[in-house]
C-alpha cells in the first residue's frame, strides 16, 4: 500500500484556474486531439472559450507506430499558442523529450506528460526543474503507488504545480480502448492534495460513454476534467473515435458544475 511520503504539497495550480468567473474552482481542459489547421483552431476555441480554463491540442504526438509520428510544426504551435493567449488561456502540450523543452518553451504555458512518458525519468526530473505546472497522465500500466512515484520525480525536483490525470489503463475488459479508473481518482485525492482530472476521451476511446464517465470522475471527486472536443469529430486527424462535438462538450460543463455543487 502506498504511504505519503511527501506530504501536503500546495495547490498552486488552483490560483492560475481559478480565474473563470463562471468556472471557479474547477479545471477544464478541452481541445482538439491534434492541432490541424488555424480554421479548426478557431472554431473550436471561439465556441468553448467561456467553458474552459485551459485549451488542449496535440502538435507533436506519440503514435502507437513510429510511422504515426510526425515533428515539432512549429508553425502550428506558435498559431495555437497564440490563439489560446489571445483568449486569455494558458495552452498545454505534450512532451516527449526532455530536449525538446527549450524549444517549445516560448508557446507552452503548461507542459503534458502523456501516459507513455509516465515513467520517463529523466523527463520527469527536467519538468521538476521547469516553473510551468505540468499535468501528469496516468501510465497504461501504472499502479496508484507506481503513478506516485512518478509524480514524486517531479515534486522532487522543486515544481509543486502538478495536476494529476486518469486517463484509464489497459485491462482484460473489451468494450472500452482502456478502463477509466474511477476508485483511482478518489484514492489520488485522498492520498494526494493535488488537483485531479478526469480525461473520459482517452479513458474510454468510445464518444458514446465520455459525458457518463466523465461526470462519473466528477462525483468521484476530480477536480476536474480533460475532454477532446472537435467541430466534425468523425473527420479527427486522430482519436476519432473519441472525440465529441463542442456543443456536447459545453453539456457536459455545465451538468459537472451541477455535481460539484451536491457532492
Ligand atoms: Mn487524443
Amino acid at each position: 500500500m502506498y504511504k505519503n511520503t511527501f506530504g501536503p504539497t500546495p495547490r498552486a495550480i488552483g490560483a492560475m484556474t481559478l480565474k473563470t468567473d463562471a468556472l471557479p474552482k474547477f479545471i477544464v481542459i478541452g481541445g482538439p486531439c491534434s492541432i490541424e489547421n488555424e480554421e479548426q483552431v478557431n472554431k473550436i476555441f471561439d465556441s468553448i472559450q467561456n467553458h474552459v480554463t485551459h485549451f488542449r491540442g496535440g502538435v507533436f504526438r506519440a503514435g502507437t507506430y513510429p510511422g504515426d509520428l510526425w515533428g515539432w510544426q512549429m508553425d502550428l504551435l506558435k498559431m495555437y499558442h497564440k490563439e489560446a493567449n489571445a483568449r486569455g488561456k494558458p495552452n498545454i502540450v505534450d512532451v516527449l523529450d526532455f530536449r525538446d523543452l527549450e524549444k517549445i518553451d516560448p508557446y507552452t504555458d503548461v507542459f503534458q506528460v502523456g501516459t507513455r512518458q509516465c515513467q520517463h525519468y529523466a523527463l520527469l526530473k527536467e519538468l521538476g526543474r521547469q516553473k510551468k505546472p505540468v499535468v501528469l497522465k496516468r501510465g497504461l500500466y501504472q499502479t496508484l503507488a507506481e503513478f506516485m512515484g512518478s509524480l514524486e520525480y517531479v515534486l522532487k525536483g522543486g515544481n509543486n504545480n502538478v495536476i494529476l490525470c486518469e486517463r484509464g489503463n489497459v485491462s482484460y475488459l473489451d468494450h472500452v480502448r482502456w478502463e477509466l479508473s474511477i476508485s483511482m481518482i478518489a484514492k489520488l485525492k485522498q492520498l494526494t492534495n493535488m488537483p485531479v482530472i478526469v480525461d473520459a476521451s482517452h479513458g474510454t476511446g468510445d464518444r458514446t460513454i465520455v459525458e457518463p464517465m466523465a461526470l462519473a470522475g466528477m462525483a468521484a471527486g476530480a477536480d476536474g476534467m480533460l475532454i477532446e472536443t472537435h467541430p466534425d469529430p468523425d473527420k479527427s486527424l486522430s482519436d476519432a473515435e473519441q472525440a465529441i462535438h463542442m456543443d456536447q462538450f459545453k453539456q457536459i460543463v455545465d451538468k459537472a458544475v451541477k455535481i460539484m455543487g451536491i457532492r
